[in-house]
């Protein structure tokens, strides 16, 4: 079956495992442990534990592995394992892949703790990192070596919305046997076909759209079961990074409703790219759905929608961005994204304040630039509103 006629029925059901009680909703396995039968059946579990039987929690844990399940099935893969936030997710896929001596080649337009991870994690422990500019093919195949031992990047990048080609990026990286991790966030798991595309590895923070209500922290990270069990458990279930059983239930509910409220912010993100193409007060508009961004023909064959979230450049610059913000009263001024709210971020003094001048620039990160992450709201309500806070920028 493709992804699109699985996905709400997996969404909803997959993964499930009843107790004896047969409750509807899943049960919080709110246990640190589990209790043998007798010394035997320790002894046994500690040798092989079957995949329903558990032995401590930073190892798995019931309710965490129904979410595992439940995400694995949507994506396709074979595995996953779920970690405290997206970026131990990042760690855990990176490092546990890495030794010292090794060479790793990212895109440059990177979330800033994923840059932190390579060069002030793995870059301390002797792996060596390149960075590329991710939609330019040519500094791949030119950075990857016999002893790449894994390319990095994120599919869509944040705040201005550029796109890698996962498949052209994989075939590059698969020559020179380098495993392929993608941080797929932006993309969304519905609309994510990287598996299918040629990554090895997907990483999502699920904090954003997976949750998408803003309570919880968490992250998965996705491959087949020779990687997530024999390389990346490992590493995770002896550093502790594991996901908290409650954490695990918030976002197997947020998967319920995922498919429906990711559709929903897409539809409002496509409406709104349509209704400010073109308006006076702003420089860019960008929108990997949108017909006028450079990589539309990518974006069609990669993930067919361009995603939640829309980049807009004020010819004002940082004060009439800052107008703009406050002037909003449906929108909100955070810096999550993936929301059922629409949240909206200034990167150049939130998000990004951090990076020297030259990288901002470098990175399209203008004093004009606001993110907007669209919500589940009423399309003409969300219009309305950034359309007036415009009027008044
Ligand atoms: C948010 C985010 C992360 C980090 O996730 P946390 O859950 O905040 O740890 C990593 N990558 C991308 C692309 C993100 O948007």
């Amino acid at each position: 079956m493709t992804k699109d006629r699985i996905s709400r029925t997996t969404l909803v059901h997959g993964g499930a495992r009843r107790s004896q009680y047969g409750e509807v909703a899943e049960a919080v396995y709110l246990t640190q442990g589990f209790v043998y039968d007798n010394a035997e059946s320790a002894e046994a579990r500690f040798i092989e534990a079957q995949t329903d039987e558990f032995i401590y929690a930073r190892y798995g844990n019931p309710t965490v592995r129904m979410f595992e399940d439940r995400i694995a099935q949507l994506e396709g893969a074979e595995d996953a394992f779920a970690t405290a936030s997206g970026m131990a997710a990042v760690n855990g896929a990176l490092v546990s892949l890495c030794k010292a001596g090794d060479h790793v080649v990212a895109a440059r337009a990177l979330f800033g703790s994923c840059l932190y991870v390579l060069e002030n994690v793995l870059g301390r422990f002797g792996v060596e990192i390149t960075l590329v500019d991710g939609t330019d093919l040519d500094q791949w195949r030119a950075a990857i070596r016999p002893d790449t031992r894994a390319v990095f990047f994120e599919a869509m990048s944040n705040p201005t919305l550029e796109v890698v080609d996962i498949a052209a990026v994989a075939e590059i990286a698969h020559a020179h046997d380098a495993v392929v991790v993608v941080d797929n966030v932006f993309a969304t798991p519905i609309y994510s076909r990287a598996l299918e595309q040629g990554a090895d590895v997907v990483v999502y923070s699920a904090t954003k759209h997976i949750d998408g209500q803003g309570r919880v922290l968490g992250g998965v990270v996705l491959g087949s079961r020779d990687y997530i069990r024999g390389t990346l458990e490992p590493y995770l279930k002896h550093t502790g990074a594991a996901l908290s059983p409650f954490s695990a239930w918030v976002l197997l509910n947020g998967l319920g409703t995922m498919d429906l409220r990711v559709r929903a912010q897409v539809a409002n993100a496509e409406a709104l790219a349509e209704a400010l193409h073109d308006h006076p007060k702003l420089a860019r508009v960008i929108y990997p759905g949108h017909a006028d961004h450079p990589q539309h023909a990518l974006v069609q064959r990669q993930t067919g929608k361009g995603g939640t979230l829309i980049a807009i450049d004020l010819t004002g610059g940082q004060a009439a961005a800052f107008r703009f913000l406050n002037a909003l009263k449906v929108g909100i001024i955070s810096n999550n994204l993936g929301d059922a709210r629409t949240i909206l971020t200034h990167p150049a003094t939130t998000t990004h304040q951090r990076l020297p001048e030259d990288q901002k620039v470098a990175l399209g990160i203008t004093p004009g630039l606001v993110r907007i992450s669209l919500g589940i709201e009423g399309t003409q309500d969300i219009l309305d509103d950034i359309l007036s806070a415009l009027d008044a920028a």
